[in-house]
């Protein structure tokens, strides 16, 4: 699906944010083309591709002590290419930012439009929910207190129901919230500014 792979990208590009365009397009040439396989625990095993300077049939990618590591390291090339991040390695770290977003969750939205507003869910949740909310000014009228459009999307790894007070502009409420199934991608969706 298209807009999960233009999600994946984003958060590769976030992460790497001095990565060329052409790293990048690489990368997601590899991903695209489906040359990344999940061989086990942090071990990937990525097909070469020769119109990419590959020499190689296959490339192994391992992430070690919060590290990635690549056997094309251990090429002629290796000791140019260790302190550089290779794109065997990013059209990895793009599989898992896919398969991450193709994930199920379960989640429940909440929509407001108000000056002051907070969500509040009992510590029993803590740890279990996780909150994400995207504000955006939908009157600033009044300058020093605008009005806002909230979506906080409330989720979980596991179907629950959540209990969470909701106040907005001295209006309190009390919110039973069932998360039902959805897939995570829909949650970054949801709160993307
Ligand atoms: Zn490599």
């Amino acid at each position: 699906m298209r807009e999960l792979v233009d999600l994946a990208i984003e958060r590769l590009r976030e992460d790497f944010p001095n990565k060329s365009r052409s790293w990048v397009r690489r990368a997601l040439i590899r991903f695209m083309k489906g040359t990344v396989r999940e061989f086990g625990e942090n071990v990937w095993v990525v097909r070469g591709l020769p119109e990419l300077g590959d020499k190689y049939p296959t490339y192994v990618v391992r992430f070690k002590d919060g590290r990635y590591y690549c056997s094309c390291f251990e090429s002629n090339w290796g000791l140019r290419r260790r302190s550089e991040i290779c794109t065997h390695i990013a059209a990895v770290i793009l599989y898992r930012n896919y398969k991450r977003l193709d994930s199920d969750v379960y989640a429940s939205v909440v929509n407001i439009e108000c000056t002051d507003y907070y969500l509040e869910i009992p510590s029993e949740f803590r740890g279990k929910v996780r909150i994400v909310k995207s504000v955006k000014v939908i009157d600033a009228a009044d300058k020093l207190n605008p009005r806002h459009r909230v979506t906080y999307v409330i989720y979980s790894s596991e179907p629950m129901e959540v209990r969470a007070r909701l106040t907005c502009d001295g209006d309190v409420r009390e919110l039973s919230l069932k998360l039902s199934r959805t897939r995570r991608y829909i949650v970054e969706l949801l709160t993307r500014d």
